[in-house]
């Protein structure tokens, strides 16, 4: 009698064991497999993990395997290796965690007839690789000397400075040993551009993206297609992280601080944590790129206390002859009357940009018409009625609409409290800054460009194609312009209200700020034509803009990272955040505080559990919500306090329509 065990996506700690019929010897070699099994009144698909002579169950109670699956290799036992350290390291059941990983696919019982693959277009016209510069040379001459093996590489490098070529490079040396790389991008949007880039430089190499836009048969075939080893270079999302690659040599982890590298339900993990595991785990080289780290990879590559974790190898200029970062400025906006939110000095250098036919992007983080509608008379504002947050006003579609749950209403002809006509939208949204510069410049072409003008990837490209034919004077966008496009023509930006992130409640807020600043100001002037960035804020003087000006990442990294010293915040401390939400707050509240009671917890001294407070955003889609903040200095301690923990509290009857999750490392407060 053969016992296969077998991981199945449910949430228990634990594997399955089933029988398997004599004539379908079962061999070590099968584990990795997927198969089909029957779990309560269905049929599942799992995956194989061990082969066994005998289970510690009765064999009367276990039921046979339907069919082994055969039709792709094995997981590699590194794969292996790498879902049990996730599942471990995020607290998180390890079967559902390995089914995750694979494509949705191969995950059901009947999947849908797979079309043969369309024949490779033809193939784009091969990329001649320009000469390197100095300090693309020298980064490169730094990974060649530490030879093979793992080490972490964190490439600083100011936008334009070709941190792409020297990951190309980097990609070329791969290759030619015969090796397989894996390149992380944190957003969709992101893949085209770099797929055309690194198809047209390495035609031969099978190149195959990952990520949730592909049909699902397609990304089956591309994950097959890397299992097998005939696509030598993956290029994907943050799910892509976990694609078996058997000859595996290295990972590019582009823009690293990107918080879409985390995931944020299911297993909330971290991409680019989870590749540096990997690259440790193989013994592989890991670059991880950035105009702006994340102040943990910063630590990781510069305190004395950490120093030698990363190494740092840092791109100073722009890579393209003449191209100039530009010059950014302050408008101190206390001291004008703005015109509807713009600066007079702002509204001059569109004009001028206007007058040479180039363009000006104007950035505001905050799509819709206006955050809010409002009743001067009684006070009446819209708000959501299943979240503790305003419905912000859409007029190009004529929707009141929440960000955080989706609801949507009609805009109201009066005020509903005490039927005053007279209601107002308050603040400023993209689209009405949108109205206020065509009003302005009536002559000018004017393209928002955000998630509701941007919805589908198609969408994106058309915006995209019409930026860079020319088709647009000014750009109104929200961060998703700030991301890796050339503009050759763009010479202007202005950021207008920037200033709330900085004394934000989330502590990680002005990381998040310059980040977006630093990368929407390197959209001007990146080829001959010199650009200018034009900041709008009422506290010119902050250390933040002051070391935007002088394009000084290092230096805001370090006034950042003293205050995190000093609050005892990380990277100088290891967190996790145990969330639960109720329709009432006090249920959600009483749960933690029962998990924070726990009568073991003060044993373990270097572990430190806060009290439960409700969340900032306290209601969403009318579930109360709260969170129980566990900390320590050691990551050691805190992994080690979790496991326990949580089967403490897995063990508590919770009330029914009560719902928690643990997320270590959590990004947002
Ligand atoms: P980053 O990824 O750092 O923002 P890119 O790799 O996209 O920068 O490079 C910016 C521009 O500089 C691109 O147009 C690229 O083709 C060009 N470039 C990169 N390296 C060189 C080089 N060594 N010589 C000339 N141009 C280069
Ligand atoms: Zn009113
Ligand atoms: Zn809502």
């Amino acid at each position: 009698m053969q016992i296969a065990r077998v991981a199945l996506d449910v949430p228990l700690h634990r594997f399955f064991d089933y029988l398997v019929a004599g004539q379908d010897a079962l061999t070590a070699a099968d584990i990795g497999c997927r198969v089909r099994v029957p779990f309560g009144r269905r049929s599942k698909i799992g995956v194989i993990v061990d082969v066994l002579a005998e289970s510690e169950h009765p064999l009367a109670q276990l039921k046979q395997v339907e069919e082994i699956l055969r039709d792709l290799p094995a997981l590699p036992a590194d794969w292996f290796r790498l879902t049990e350290f996730c599942a471990a390291y995020y607290q998180a059941p390890l079967g559902d965690v390995m089914l995750s990983t694979l494509p949705a696919g191969l995950r059901r019982i009947d999947p849908p007839k797979a079309r043969p693959a369309k024949p490779p277009g033809k193939f784009p016209p091969a990329q001649i690789a320009p000469a390197l510069t100095t300090e693309q040379q020298d980064a490169l001459a730094r990974i060649a000397s530490a030879g093979e093996g793992f080490n972490a590489y964190l490439l600083h490098g100011v936008t334009g400075s070709g941190k792409t070529e020297v990951y190309l490079r980097l990609v070329e040396s791969c290759l030619a040993a015969g090796r397989q790389a894996l390149l992380l991008v944190p957003e969709i949007n992101l893949t085209p551009q770099l797929e055309a880039r690194v198809a047209a430089r390495f035609p031969e190499a099978g190149l195959v993206s990952l990520h949730s836009e592909l049909t699902e048969a397609a990304r089956s075939r591309n994950w097959r297609a890397a299992l097998e080893g005939r696509a030598r270079i993956v290029l994907g999302t943050r799910l892509a992280v976990f694609t078996p690659l058997p000859a595996l040599g290295l990972i590019v982890v582009d823009e690293e601080h990107d918080a879409s590298f985390k995931q944020q339900d299911g297993m909330r993990y971290s991409a680019r944590d989870v590749a540096v595991f990997r690259a440790r785990e193989r013994g592989v080289p890991i670059v991880l790129g950035s105009a702006t780290p994340s102040l943990e990879s910063w630590a990781n590559a510069t305190d004395s206390r950490t120093r030698g974790r990363y190494i740092l190898l840092t791109l100073r200029e722009r890579a393209v002859e003449n191209a100039r970062l530009p010059a950014v400025q302050r408008i101190d906006t206390r001291l004008e009357k703005l015109q509807d939110g713009l600066s007079g000095a702002l509204l001059l250098a569109i004009e001028k940009r206007l007058a040479r036919g180039e363009q000006s992007l104007v950035f505001l983080n905050r799509r819709g018409y206006a955050p809010v509608l409002a009743c001067a008379s009684c006070g009446w504002t819209s708000r959501c009625t299943r979240c503790a947050a305003n419905l912000v006003l859409h007029l190009a579609d004529r929707r009141l609409r929440c960000h955080h749950c989706g609801f949507e209403d009609r805009i109201p002809k009066a005020c509903p409290t005490c039927g005053n006509q007279d209601i107002h939208p308050f603040g400023r949204g993209t689209q009405r800054l949108e109205e206020v510069l065509a009003a302005r410049f009536p002559q000018a072409r004017i393209l928002r460009v955000d998630r509701d003008s941007a919805k589908s990837r198609k969408q994106w490209e058309v915006l995209v194609e019409k930026i860079h034919a020319g088709e647009a004077d000014i750009l109104v966008g929200t961060q998703m312009l700030a991301k890796g496009h050339d503009f050759p023509k763009l010479t202007l930006v202005g950021a207008i209200g920037p200033d709330a992130a900085l004394f934000a409640a989330d502590w990680r807020a002005p990381e998040r700020l310059f980040a977006q600043l630093m990368q929407v100001a390197g959209r001007a002037g990146r080829a001959a034509l010199p650009g200018e960035v034009l900041i709008q804020t009422q506290f010119p003087e902050h250390p933040l803009y002051a070391a935007m000006v002088r394009h000084d990442y290092p230096e805001f990294a370090a006034q950042q990272l003293k205050e995190r010293e000093q609050a005892g915040f990380p990277p100088y401390a290891f967190q996790a955040m145990l969330r639960a939400e109720a329709p009432q707050m006090a249920t959600a509240l009483a749960f933690l505080a029962a998990a924070r009671a726990w009568p073991e917890a003060p044993a373990h001294g270097d572990v430190m559990l806060y009290d439960p407070v409700p969340m900032r955003l306290a209601r969403r889609a009318n579930f109360e919500r709260g969170q129980l903040l566990v900390e320590s200095p050691s990551r050691r301690a805190l992994q080690v306090f979790l496991p326990a923990w949580l089967s403490a509290i897995s063990a508590q009857k919770s009330p029914s329509r009560l719902r928690w999750h643990l997320e270590v490392d959590p990004l947002e407060f």
